[in-house]
């Protein structure tokens, strides 16, 4: 693998590999579930997800495929609060819910000022909230959505790496000190961050890739955030794949995610979890691979280092 390709990986040419979007109706979710989750005091409770559907992101980020569930125009007001009325309607009474609306939840292009109101009277029997976005829209919109609704407001924010060249070919058009200053004003206004770290980002072989990430999750707890989500880079976006094909990309293997959650849950810092979302993909073994997804999975829930599996596969 070659290290950086001469390509400017720009929006032009992140666009120009996508295939088709899927279908979509801006009133409706596309999709929307209940699992368990660790808290910040470490009790396990049941976490609604609703995916909504919104308008697409404005950064195009090499590794998302979070475009592929969006409208190219803003979605109606009042749309975004109906999908949640939606959602909530079909999903059992949880304490914690997670908004994720494949992009920024401030951005007002998203979700309309208009809507917050609304929204917040939808989530006020909620214990917590936890929505995403991009540290550039990290704004006064925040301070006004977290005073308008009851539940804690916690925020994720897409630290990707902390590789300098790599960060820089993410496009994903954000500096350490833009994220380190996002991290500063949430917490300033006592709102837990949560950072969602890359497991093997482009350009990087398989050790580099654990190393790299185990330094972001250094740096995202130095900095005060308060847990981190690991997610393993797949292909299937277009770009990921083209890079996969010129041998400058490849999916990183489950072992290396169970590498990189244990040194995490090591560090007591804060809860680390492991996206486990086709998390079969990054396996090459059926016969360890339930045993290692249930490992990753206690993991999540207890924060503890079970022990390791030992499979033929790796001899
Ligand atoms: S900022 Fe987030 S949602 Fe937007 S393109 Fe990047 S990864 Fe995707
Ligand atoms: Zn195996």
């Amino acid at each position: 693998m070659s290290k950086f390709p001469d390509t400017r990986f720009d929006d032009q040419w992140i666009i120009s590999k996508r295939g088709k979007k899927n279908k979509i109706d801006p009133l409706k979710p596309y999709g929307y579930f209940v699992e368990k989750e660790r808290t910040v005091s470490g009790s396990i409770e049941n976490v609604s997800t609703i995916l909504l559907t919104n308008s697409e992101c404005p950064f195009h980020c090499l590794m998302c495929d979070l475009w592929k569930n969006t409208s190219d125009k803003p979605v109606p007001e009042k749309s975004v609060a109906a999908q949640i009325e939606f959602a909530l309607s079909k999903l059992p009474e949880t304490k914690h819910l997670k908004l994720y609306n494949s992009g920024s939840f401030f951005d007002n292009r998203a979700i309309p000022k208009n809507d917050y109101k609304k929204i917040a009277q939808l989530v006020d029997h909620f214990e917590t909230v936890l929505v995403e976005s991009h540290p550039s829209f990290i704004n006064e919109n925040v301070l006004h959505f977290s005073n308008l609704i009851k539940p804690k407001l916690l925020v994720a924010l897409g630290l990707e790496t902390v590789h300098p060249e790599v960060l820089l070919r993410l496009n994903k058009k954000m500096t350490l000190n833009d994220f380190e200053r996002s991290v500063k004003y949430l917490t300033e206004l006592e709102i837990s961050t949560r950072a969602f770290i890359l497991l093997r980002p482009p350009f990087l072989f398989e050790k580099e890739g654990v190393i790299w990430t185990k330094k972001s999750i250094d740096y995202a707890f130095k900095i005060g955030v308060s847990s981190v989500t690991i997610i393993p880079v797949r292909s299937g976006n277009g770009a990921m794949d083209q890079l996969k094909l010129e041998k400058y990309f490849e999916e990183p293997r489950i072992e290396s995610l169970e590498n990189v959650i244990e040194y995490g849950i090591g560090l007591n810092a804060g809860n680390v979890f492991a996206d486990l979302w086709d998390i079969e993909y990054f396996s090459k073994c059926g016969k360890c691979l339930s045993k290692r997804k249930e490992r990753l999975n206690q993991m999540n829930l207890f924060q503890k280092i079970p022990t390791r599996v030992y499979c033929t596969c790796l001899i």
